[in-house]
């Protein structure tokens, strides 16, 4: 009687201690795929990761554009000591959004932080994109203390270093949301483009954070008309793209407002233009976004309104 009651505490306690050492559920590798762009710039993906992550290799040091969803600076790190013994002296993030600029609180306090001034502010508050609030994640900068914040901002134009580790930052406008920065490599003749250009496909238009279908088409034409000498294009989520792709893309959006503009003038409500959205012929090839096509028809709706 007694021997049962300590064997089966023994078994109950053996029970607890197995609960009690259970390991934590297994992290999922963060693994980076790297391509080569030029011999000093490559381009960091991971489907799970976020945006496309630019690393320029300069005489000084590291410049990386765009940082990638939380937890994701340590392996954007470690990826970079793979290729280069230099130290990370510069982030420019090309707007906002949790998944390109969350990894920046995890690279040394000593990185200087480059935004357009309104995604500064955006920073600030961090609000979940249009169409995307169920998906809302904490506001990685209040958790960091404010490290990883933006420490310099430019307006319209800033050129940081000089001869080949030269870059250029351009903001010609509301698209994406109403900081997109165009961060361009003139001595390698490419562009990171981030989100108003993330594929070839419906954007993103995240009116939350200032975004604009009335103004995206002729924000990315601006951007194809001024600045020079760009082959190639680092896109925000897809493949790299060239100089001719970039116009395309803005006709396509600039077709799309156009297309909304009639539907709203002919009395059809956003659920109804949504039914009858199809991918212009010109455009084939472009991924259908249905999703994302609705959401747009409601911020142009809205912006048309006003
Ligand atoms: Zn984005």
């Amino acid at each position: 009687m007694r021997r049962a009651l300590v064997l089966g505490m023994l078994i109950a306690f053996g029970a607890l201690a197995a609960v009690k050492a259970q390991p934590p559920p297994p992290q999922e590798p963060k693994v980076l795929e790297v391509g080569k762009i030029k011999d000093n710039l490559y381009v960091l993906k991971a489907a799970a990761g976020g945006g496309n992550t630019a690393v320029f290799v300069t005489a000084d040091g590291v410049v990386v554009v765009d940082t990638k969803y939380p937890g994701w600076g340590r392996p954007i790190l470690d990826k970079i000591k793979e290729l280069t013994p230099k130290p990370v002296t510069t982030i420019i993030n090309t707007h906002t959004h949790a998944d390109h600029v969350s990894g920046n609180v995890e690279f040394p306090a000593s990185v200087d932080v480059v935004v357009h001034e309104n995604t500064k502010v955006n920073m600030e508050r961090m609000a979940p994109a249009t169409g995307r609030e169920a998906q809302a994640v904490p506001n990685v900068f209040t958790a960091s203390g404010g490290r990883g914040m933006p420490k310099h901002t430019f307006k319209d134009t800033m050129t940081l270093g000089s001869g080949a580790d030269r870059i250029d930052l351009y903001y010609f406008g509301r698209g994406h949301t109403n900081g997109d920065a165009f961060v361009v490599f003139p001595a390698l003749r490419v562009m990171h483009a981030g989100d108003i250009f993330a594929r070839k496909g419906p954007p993103l238009l995240d009116a939350n954070n200032g975004g604009s279908g009335v103004a995206i088409g002729d924000t990315l034409a601006k951007a194809h008309g001024a600045i020079p000498n760009v082959d190639q294009i680092i896109t925000g989520h897809s493949t790299e793209m060239t100089w001719a792709d970039l116009k395309e893309y803005s006709e396509f959006n600039k077709a799309f407002l156009a297309w909304v503009q009639l539907e709203m003038k002919s009395g059809k409500s956003v659920d109804e233009a949504a039914a009858e959205y199809a991918i212009p012929e010109p455009y084939k090839g472009y991924s259908p976004n249905p999703a994302q096509t609705k959401s747009n028809i409601g911020v142009i709706y809205n912006e048309l309104k006003k």
